[in-house]
């Protein structure tokens, strides 16, 4: 039997970060991947192929669409899907490898295989070619990530009826695509269809979209969406879809009740959200229960079992690779015996969509709830020189500070290259610093950026430049 101070069983963003650190810190360590390649959800699957196909069509539409012709640049494009499949396969073949690299370069040894807790201190491997080993730990980190929620009444088939994956790898573009859910995926896969040329339709339960996104920028969003030919059908509920060679017809009701509509696809993406992944795990064994929602419960990464730790996806908190990343440093710089803590407090997060979505911090609705004076510091990119010259001048950037003491409490972008930008507010916010302490620091010109600045002056009424 192998032994390792630290097992970890999982290699996304938060067992392969886990990993290499505690490779760094000197721990002898290995992760088990059940997976063909490292990198998890995310570089398989998530982050890095939706990044890929949404950077191809941006650039797609604004050939078909005349916005480069108004810039003086004539072509007649003609898509070629395949070739655009092509490329973002080996983007996401090239990032997988480098784990591997990072992997080398850190000794941490990869183990190929499904992982089982086989009680304290102790994981069974299942390898693909019916082999199985045993390892032995000090420490074992469970990061084994989340899985589409799936939907009553509509089973996906990754034919017609399709879940994140199988809408990142269709083979032709959807004459109309029916989305559920009008949430982070729903928004991002939307759009990339929509600008191949798909009639987008997107269905919510909800009576607005994004459900958490500050309410104003959410409002925002769907207008600017809706201009781009993205249909929304708010307050609804789907009943039920059946797949047939062709397409797919759905039941749709209202949410609140009332008379029963059809709806016709030829393509569904089903994106209501994700649900930890353990399955197989053998938490059984080991005594660990999830929580209704099958979240693994933790109290600084650690689990009720000592010497079993969780972080990501699969535990409380924002589903996103940051925070999957912050909790793997985090809860190995523990295990090694340091003091470290993940600030929830400024973890950003980002739609991917023309224009982005960038925020940091509370919305206005958590304020309002909490009871907490603010003061609201907003400019519009109509105002931006810079995005004004690039012909991309919508949204605003909005700040809100303490009322008495300044401080930041929240920053919620809608904007070019949003983001971007926003990290300059979780800098902000990690320091504590104060709408007055951005309003006073030079920011370079021509640049978006600028927006940040001018957002926080109009925090006092000096925003100098709208
Ligand atoms: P995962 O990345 O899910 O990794 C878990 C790994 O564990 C998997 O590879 C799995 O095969 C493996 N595993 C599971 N069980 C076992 C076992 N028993 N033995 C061995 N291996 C096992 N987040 C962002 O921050 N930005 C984005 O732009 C973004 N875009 C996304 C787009 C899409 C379409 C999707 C689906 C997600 C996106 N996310 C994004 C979310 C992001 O992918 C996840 O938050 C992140 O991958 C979570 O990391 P993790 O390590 O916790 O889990
Ligand atoms: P989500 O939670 O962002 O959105 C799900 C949406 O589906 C919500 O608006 C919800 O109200 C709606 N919904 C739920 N049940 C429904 C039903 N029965 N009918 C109609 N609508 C319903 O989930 P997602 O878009 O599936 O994304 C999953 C996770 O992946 C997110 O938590 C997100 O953190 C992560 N992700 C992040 C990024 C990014 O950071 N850019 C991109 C993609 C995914």
């Amino acid at each position: 039997m192998s032994s390792y101070d630290v097992v970890i069983i999982g290699g996304g963003p938060g067992g392969y970060n886990a990993a290499i650190r505690a490779g760094q810190l000197g721990l002898k360590v290995a992760c088990i991947e059940g997976r063909e390649t490292l990198g998890g959800t995310c570089l398989n699957v998530g982050c890095m192929p939706s990044k890929a196909l949404l950077h191809a069509s941006e650039l797609y539409e604004a050939a078909v669409s005349g916005e480069l012709a108004s810039l003086g640049i004539e072509m007649q494009p003609t898509l070629n899907l395949p070739q655009m499949m092509k490329q973002k396969d080996a983007s996401v073949s090239a990032l997988t490898k480098g784990i591997e690299f990072l992997f080398r370069k850190h000794k941490v040894e990869w183990i190929k295989g499904w992982g089982r807790l086989n009680g304290q201190g102790r994981v069974s491997v299942s390898h693909a070619d019916g082999s199985s080993s045993e390892l032995q730990a000090k420490d074992i980190v469970i990061a084994t990530g989340s899985e589409p929620t799936p939907l009553a009444g509509v089973s996906l088939d990754n034919r017609r009826i399709l879940d994140s994956t199988g809408a990142l790898a269709l083979a032709e573009v959807p004459k109309h695509l029916v989305v559920i859910g009008a949430g982070v995926i729903g928004l991002e896969l939307g759009s990339v269809w929509r600008r191949l040329g798909s009639e987008v339709t997107v269905v919510e339960y909800l009576d607005r979209i994004c459900p958490g996104l500050d309410t104003e920028t959410a409002k925002t969003l769907q207008r600017t969406l809706s201009k781009q030919g993205m249909a929304f059908k708010l307050g609804t509920k789907v009943m039920g879809a059946s797949a047939t060679a062709q397409g797919v017809e759905l039941s749709l009701e209202p949410a609140a009740g009332g008379a029963v509509e059809q709806l016709q696809a030829d393509y569904v993406l089903v994106a209501i959200g994700r649900r930890p992944y353990t399955e197989g795990l053998g938490l059984e064994n080991v005594g660990i229960t999830p929580d209704k929602r099958g979240m693994l419960d933790n109290q600084q990464h650690r689990s009720a079992v000592p010497g079993i730790w969780v972080i990501g996806d699969v535990t409380s908190g924002p589903m996103l690779a940051h925070k999957a990343e912050d909790e793997a440093i985090a809860c190995i710089e523990r295990i090694a015996g340091h003091a470290a803590e993940v600030n929830y407090g400024a973890i950003p997060s980002v739609i991917y969509t023309k224009p982005e979505v960038a925020t940091v911090g509370l919305t206005e609705e958590q304020l309002k709830a909490d009871g907490r004076a603010y003061k609201v510091g907003k400019f519009p990119f109509t105002a931006n020189s810079r995005a004004k010259i690039n012909h991309e001048a919508e949204g605003f950037v909005k700040v809100l500070a303490d009322e008495r003491t300044d401080q930041i409490l929240g920053v919620h972008i809608i904007g070019p290259s949003a983001g971007e930008l926003i990290g300059e507010y979780c800098v902000a916010l990690e320091f504590s610093a104060s709408a007055e302490d951005i309003a006073l620091i030079c920011h370079p010109h021509p640049t978006r950026s600028e927006a940040l600045r001018q957002a926080a002056m109009s925090v006092h009424g000096w925003a100098m430049q709208a």
